[in-house]
């Protein structure tokens, strides 16, 4: 086979993967949307064929020829192919490192888990959740094993997620925030609290989807390409560069949740519709990690959507949706409530500053889970000690302590750093970007186009083009977590006058 038919052969197979990723994902997309309550089972059984098509196209003989077949030929490839070929041949190591009966049992395992994880939240009762958890950690301490023998097995799982991200990295990392983070807090709770209250008046949701639209206008998401729907979650989902998804869950007693939503996954979909069309139908299309994607939500949710121009700029807009609620409110008012502190027990609802330290308890679990110095029986008291010794808060039970997050029943040991690493390029992003252009002038006006624009060029384009490290080089230089700890403690001395 020469070079021309090969490559043909691997946009054949790219194509094909991408159709069976389509159309689990519109399963899902209707699932959360749509569909009927009793609806489950047929797009179950939709949803396993397609997985196992796609496993068995992956794991077929063909393409582990087709690949080494370019693998040889690999000096008369563009940067483009190479970067494909490479990341699919990693793609299907990873997968054929996994003895087939042990990934059915897996797959069958988190399925399980997701229920009984429910139900144990719901009655609040972690010996529910235990055997379960056990048995989640033991499986991903041995995959760890197979995706890198070389390497701790936290730090194996950790590179699944944010490739040449490890231990000694985020150890660094997580103490220079928290040196830092830790006294800015008590400084912050010892002033008084602003008031929010009004953020709770009644809000209509009719008012409230006009407001979305307004939201999804001023950060410039072509309604062409992106729609938006309701579901218990906020998400986004990509279909393609020109097919993005986002979801919102309008709370009428909560006007900033919604709005917040809108903006997070709006940042989101803003990542997945810059990407290039050289890579779409490829597996390099779409955000290149977990990490570099929060950076561009949370750039758009905390740094752009909570900021003081950027409230100026849509308050008039919102003066006029919500006329009454608003009555006696200022955009000063507005700006403070929405940036309260607020040391809490859900991550989900933490503020911009209290993040991270949320974050930090799972890291410093897993951690110890992964690495075998933690059994399961004892995560509830060390997330309770960690929580009053980060956030001073005490954690009265499982359901408001390990049992409220939905990842490690989903198999996902690793995945939380990634939120917090993301809201520290975005920082940094910010820095460069002040440095490079008059970020709020237009801002103030409700323009975002300067943002866009370099974001864009120094994010958005490559997709998978660039490793994880290589986008973050390009948008923030040499990456250095004290400039977010300067940006937080610059932001809240002004709010609280510190
Ligand atoms: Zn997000």
């Amino acid at each position: 086979m020469d070079l021309n038919e090969a490559l043909a052969q691997l946009a054949e197979l790219e194509k094909k993967l991408y159709a069976y990723q389509a159309a689990s994902s519109s399963l899902y997309l209707d699932a959360t949307t749509t569909a009927p309550r009793d609806t489950a089972e047929g797009r179950g059984v939709a949803l396993g064929v397609l997985a196992g098509e796609r496993h068995k196209l992956f794991a077929s003989p063909g393409t582990g020829e087709l690949l080494n077949l370019l693998w040889e030929k690999r000096d008369g490839l563009d940067r483009l192919r190479f970067r494909e070929v490479k990341e699919l041949r990693r793609a299907c190591a990873q997968l054929t490192r996994i003895p087939p009966d042990e990934y059915m049992e897996y797959a069958m395992l988190t399925n399980e888990a997701s229920g009984v994880w429910r139900r144990a939240k719901e009655q609040n009762d972690f010996e529910l959740f235990r055997p379960v958890l056990e048995k989640l950690a033991a499986f991903n301490i041995k995959f760890a094993g197979y995706y890198d023998p070389s390497k701790a097995p936290y730090d194996a799982l950790l590179n699944e997620y944010e490739r040449g991200v490890d231990m000694e990295y985020l150890d660094g990392f997580f103490a220079t925030l928290r040196a830092r983070i830790v006294p800015l807090l008590q400084a912050v709770m010892a002033k008084e609290a602003p008031d929010d209250s009004f953020l709770r008046r009644h809000y209509p949701i009719e008012a409230q989807r006009k407001f979305s639209a307004y939201l999804m206008e001023v950060l410039g998401l072509d309604r062409a390409h992106c729609a938006i729907g309701e579901t218990e979650h906020p998400y986004t989902l990509e279909f393609n560069n020109k097919d993005v998804r986002i979801t919102t869950r309008y709370d009428e007693d909560n006007l900033a949740f919604s709005m917040y939503s809108v903006v997070h996954e709006g940042g989101h979909a803003k990542y997945e519709l810059g990407v290039c069309d050289e890579v779409q139908y490829t597996c390099l299309a779409g955000g290149v990690s977990m990490g570099v994607h929060e950076s561009q939500s949370r750039f758009y949710e905390n740094l752009i959507g909570r900021s003081r121009p950027f409230i100026e700029a849509i308050f008039p807009k919102m003066r006029e949706l919500f006329p009454e609620q608003l009555a006696d409110v200022t955009a000063e008012q507005f700006h403070r409530a929405v940036n309260k502190v607020r040391p809490s027990l859900i991550r989900t609802e933490a503020d911009e500053l209290t993040y991270c330290l949320h974050i930090m308890v799972r890291y410093e679990i897993e951690k110890r889970l992964i690495g075998g110095t933690l059994a399961v029986k004892d995560v509830p008291e060390l997330w309770n000690r960690l929580y009053k010794e980060y956030l001073g808060v005490d954690v009265p039970c499982g359901r408001e302590g390990c049992l409220q997050d939905s990842h490690w029943s989903g198999g996902d040991f690793g995945y939380f750093p990634s939120y917090a690493l993301g809201s520290a390029y975005a920082a940094q992003m910010l820095k460069n970007m002040e440095a490079d252009m008059d970020v709020w002038g237009p801002v103030s006006r409700g323009d975002l186009s300067g943002v866009s624009a370099w974001l864009g060029e120094k994010v958005h384009k490559f997709g998978g083009l660039l490793e994880p490290a290589g986008v973050v080089k390009n948008a923030c230089g040499q990456f250095d977590p004290t400039v977010f700890a300067d940006y937080l403690e610059k932001k809240y001395s002004a709010l609280y006058g510190l």
